[in-house]
């Protein structure tokens, strides 16, 4: 337990302790940074450790209010859940309870006035059951425009025994008057090297998984957490198959394999619902063939498991081929928006590589 037990972003835990340390916890606190590096729960912890028996330096999470504040946000996630599936919206913000540790989140698109008017209604009461008072407010960025002057005037001067502390991915999304109210501790991606040994710990990776999932997560533990190796290469595999099927007539006397091009494309165009997920990975592997092919050197390459085989392709394709995937990809995201099935795309767009790459000189 405690603030060892928090992984990455070395400078935001020291920046939280020192807070902690010099009893000097701010009343508005901006967390800000990418998407899945913890930022939220950094700012559990640091709830957690102002009230903990054995704090404010570090929590114990096994006290009385260690377990209560655990209590409090499983609490307040459930209502939350609980809430946005009412259908009507007016009611999703009927009779809101706000214990003295509050996680807020947008109930809509946004988080709503009313949320923000309850939240400011008992942050100038004393705290109920703990001796301190930390609302959390994550995707502040989302906080609805009517309620920004209501918060505001929170910030502004903030209850003594309570802080605020705003969470966004971009800082710079808030209004600029919230911003310049908090104090703000950024966060990065998390070191690779981290999420490599979090996957050695947590998952039941071969060593090329892992190295997959490590780059494949771009320094988000969250992502690393969630990566499902054998659901990856089952999405990727009708593209490493389409790759393979438009690349390998270079040869001369190497007759396209048109049945992997059109079982290829049938396999990308189905699953639908998840067909935004398809594409990015298409994306992703067209940018590891850029990156084989043009700077051989870096190490960005996401799809690193199958590396060879990049280059292989890279190489008979060139440029001019990954270019018009390119074009394709793009061509088949505006089909998905239109609601067209685009395995016809597919078909046609592998049709196009091969045979430009058959007359073309180059
Ligand atoms: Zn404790």
């Amino acid at each position: 337990m405690g603030f060892d037990t928090f992984l990455g972003n070395p400078q935001a835990v020291t920046a939280v302790r020192e807070m902690l340390a010099s009893s000097r916890v701010p009343g508005a606190l901006l967390f800000a940074g990418p998407d899945g590096v913890g930022k939220k729960t950094l700012a559990l912890m640091l709830a957690k450790a102002l009230v903990c028996e054995h704090g404010p330096l570090d929590f114990c999470g096994q006290c009385a209010r260690c377990r209560k504040a655990e209590q409090m946000f499983a609490a307040a996630r459930e209502d939350l859940a609980r809430r946005r599936e009412v259908k009507e919206t007016a009611r999703r913000v009927e009779g809101l309870v706000y214990f003295d540790l509050q996680l807020l989140e947008p109930l809509t698109k946004f988080i709503l006035t009313e949320q923000i008017r309850q939240l400011r209604a008992v942050s100038y009461t004393r705290p109920f059951e703990l001796p301190y008072r930390v609302f959390i407010l994550d995707d502040a960025q989302t906080i609805h425009w009517q309620a920004v002057d209501l918060l505001l005037k929170v910030l502004e001067e903030p209850p003594e025994t309570t802080s605020f502390v705003l969470v966004c991915p971009n800082a710079y999304e808030l209004r600029s008057t919230i911003r310049s109210r908090c104090l703000r501790v950024p966060f990065q991606p998390v070191d690779e090297p981290l999420i490599q040994d979090l996957l050695a710990r947590e998952k039941n990776l071969t060593k090329p998984q892992q190295a997959l999932a490590a780059r494949v997560s771009a320094g988000s533990v969250a992502r690393a957490r969630a990566f499902d190796a054998a659901e990856y290469e089952r999405r990727r595999k009708p593209w490493l198959d389409f790759l393979e099927a438009t690349a390998r007539c270079s040869a001369p006397g190497v007759a396209p394999d048109w049945r992997l091009v059109f079982d290829s494309a049938r396999a990308l165009a189905e699953n639908r619902d998840a067909f935004e997920e398809t594409l990015r990975i298409g994306y992703a592997l067209l940018a590891d063939l850029l990156h084989v092919l043009l700077e051989p050197a870096a190490g960005a390459v996401v799809n690193v498991d199958v590396q060879p085989r990049l280059k292989g392709w890279a190489a008979k394709l060139n440029l001019a081929g990954i270019e018009t995937l390119k074009a394709g990809l793009d061509q088949a995201y505006r089909l998905q928006i239109r609601n067209v099935n685009p395995q016809l795309g597919f078909e046609t767009l592998g049709i196009e590589v091969i045979s430009g790459r058959k007359s073309g000189p180059r």
